[in-house]
């Protein structure tokens, strides 16, 4: 039928003073959505207000890796987002219908519920809005550009040659798109072995690098690296847990340098 008018985003408004990140990456499981909820945090002990929508349809691991056990809960329009360690939350998984699968989230229908998410969800004034992307450079990347064209994307990739070159052809729509990257964060970057010094290389080397310098070249203009990210099992423990490490172990190695890119951004 004929829904009217779409009611305006506020944070597509110009002079909006929140800024929004979308967090990309050219496969799944490169921690994506790990190092979403670790900057979002960082950023909330850092005194921002922050909210995080999670628009991987794929994953949507934010709300167990938040610990974000509530529901969006609807007050006359809006829908009242819940929120975790100060963090407002929204995420694909909490409005899919039981027993669906994410199949059915395709084309228009995701990007009505980009939409909703953007416009119909109560995200008060923020400082930040951190967007969990799906991997790769599906619809939904589209919709983000045409509905939130100022939006600056984060690249997250490992050190993998093959990782890589998905990631910077995931960024590289920034350029069809004309929204700015940010820069480029390579998680997995090493494993500190326990025993010394050593750095072991289990993803290979230099992934990070040469997205950014590939995004630099494509785009013609400086993309930077904004951190390496090392490999930190309570870092896994606490997605699992949904107590970001950022927050239960801030000098850990992998927390230190997500709190440092945090503070760059
Ligand atoms: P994506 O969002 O890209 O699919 P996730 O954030 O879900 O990736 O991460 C995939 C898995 O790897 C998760 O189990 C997560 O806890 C783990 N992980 C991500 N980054 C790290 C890291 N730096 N050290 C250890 N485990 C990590």
């Amino acid at each position: 039928g004929n829904r009217g008018p779409e009611k305006e985003i506020p944070f597509a408004k110009p002079g909006s003073l929140t800024r929004v990140f979308a967090v990309a990456s050219g496969k799944g499981g490169v921690g994506k959505s790990s190092v979403t909820v670790n900057l979002a945090a960082a950023m909330t002990a850092n005194g921002l207000k922050v909210g995080v929508l999670d628009a991987d349809i794929y994953g949507h691991s934010i709300p167990r890796m938040l610990g974000v056990a509530d529901r969006p809960t609807k007050v006359e329009e809006m829908i009242m987002p819940p929120v975790a360690h100060d963090i407002k939350v929204i995420s694909v998984g909490m409005f899919k219908p039981p027993g669906n699968n994410a199949v059915v989230w395709r084309g228009p229908m995701l990007d009505r519920a980009l939409h909703q998410f953007l416009a119909d969800v109560f995200w008060g004034d923020l400082d930040v809005l951190l967007m969990d992307l799906p991997p790769g450079t599906g619809d939904i990347a589209i919709s983000v550009a045409q509905r939130m064209p100022t939006a600056e994307i984060l690249v997250v990739t490992t050190p993998q040659q093959a990782a890589a070159e998905v990631a910077e052809r995931a960024g590289s729509i920034a350029s069809q798109t004309h929204q700015q990257i940010a820069g480029v964060i390579e998680n997995m970057a090493w494993l500190p072995c326990p025993h010394c010094d050593e750095r072991i290389a289990v993803f290979g080397e230099g992934g990070g690098q040469a997205v950014a310098d590939g995004l630099t070249r494509t785009l013609g203009t400086r993309v930077p690296l904004l951190g390496q990210v090392p490999i930190d099992l309570r870092l896994r423990e606490g997605g699992d847990n949904g107590k970001p490490l950022v927050l239960t172990d801030p000098d850990a190695p992998a927390a230190a340098e997500l709190r440092r890119i945090a503070a760059t951004l």
